[in-house]
């Protein structure tokens, strides 16, 4: 496995290549999420690229950019044995240049539910997705629908610009207790990790009510609300994939998301319907 921190070699490296080339970008502290997209982009491509980036544009004021947890040596271990090709680490500082284009992600669909907990998050994600898929030019991109909303920002961006990639969107990792893999979780301590686990059992429920042919999203959202209790909600919300607010489950066609302060660890999870 090639290292490459270099962007002028990275674009040297992939000019060369004349054959599918996967691609999977993170932030690193990777888990089984992040291997299940890597061994799927291994499998299904004759080249697999791997991104390490804490992009700093999609942290806000007092988010957890500088504490952002860091394995490198792990990491490259992980990826090595995962069998990917290269491993590129740049810096931030040829990341960005001082005077850059401003992209904006689409406001009516990037300044709700996440994006309005986090305002300017999405046009960070974007903007470096985009320099990224411009650098690796991959057949194939790996995103994680654990990440559902900027899943949908980025299938968006690459229909709307008219990018050469497919977009791959890969199922949600979790542990055997069923809590959704996150670079964060390792903020948590014993006792937050079970009182984290109230998440995934929210949304276990809400699919068993479904099952019942229960399908009113306000009484959906109504009992997910008591298990999560006395957890900080920030949002419960079910959406169709277009991320359009329903008031009935649409079958195959439906998010229910969650997001929950666990102690000071922001969390995510959601169940496709
Ligand atoms: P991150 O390093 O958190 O930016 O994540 C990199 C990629 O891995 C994103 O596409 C995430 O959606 C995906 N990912 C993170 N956690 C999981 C998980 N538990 N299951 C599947 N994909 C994940």
């Amino acid at each position: 496995m090639k290292i490459i921190k270099d962007i002028k070699e990275l674009r040297e490296f992939r000019k060369a290549l004349a054959c599918s080339v996967g691609f999977v970008p993170t932030m690193g502290a990777l888990h089984q999420g992040h291997i299940s997209l890597i061994k799927k982009s291994v499998k299904e491509n004759e080249k697999t690229i791997v991104s390490i980036f804490v992009n700093p544009t999609q942290f806000l004021e007092g988010e957890d950019f500088e504490k952002y947890p860091k394995r490198v040596e792990a990491d490259r271990k992980i990826c090595e044995l995962a069998g990917v090709d290269v491993l590129f680490m740049p810096e931030i500082s040829d990341m960005y240049v001082s005077i850059e284009p401003t992209i904006l992600a689409p406001t009516q669909k990037a300044y709700i539910l996440e994006g309005l907990r986090r305002p300017k998050h999405f046009d960070g994600v974007l903007r470096v997705v985009l320099k990224l898929l411009n650098l690796t030019k991959p057949t194939n991109a790996y995103f994680g629908k654990k990440d559902a909303q900027q899943l949908y920002l980025i299938e968006n961006l690459v229909k709307s610009l008219f990018l050469d990639t497919n977009i791959i969107p890969c199922e949600i990792v979790r542990d055997e207790m069923g809590l959704a893999l996150s670079s964060r979780n390792t903020y948590l301590s014993e006792s937050e990790k079970k009182e984290a686990l109230k998440i995934s059992k929210s949304l276990k429920i809400a699919s068993k009510e479904i099952i019942k042919g229960n399908k009113s999203v306000k009484h959906l959202k109504g009992i997910m609300k008591e298990v999560l209790e006395p957890l900080k909600i920030e949002y419960i919300e079910i959406v169709n994939r277009e991320f359009e607010a329903i008031d009935e489950i649409e079958l195959k066609n439906s998010i229910i998301l969650v997001a929950c302060m666990v102690g000071s660890t922001r969390l995510i999870d959601n169940l496709w319907i």
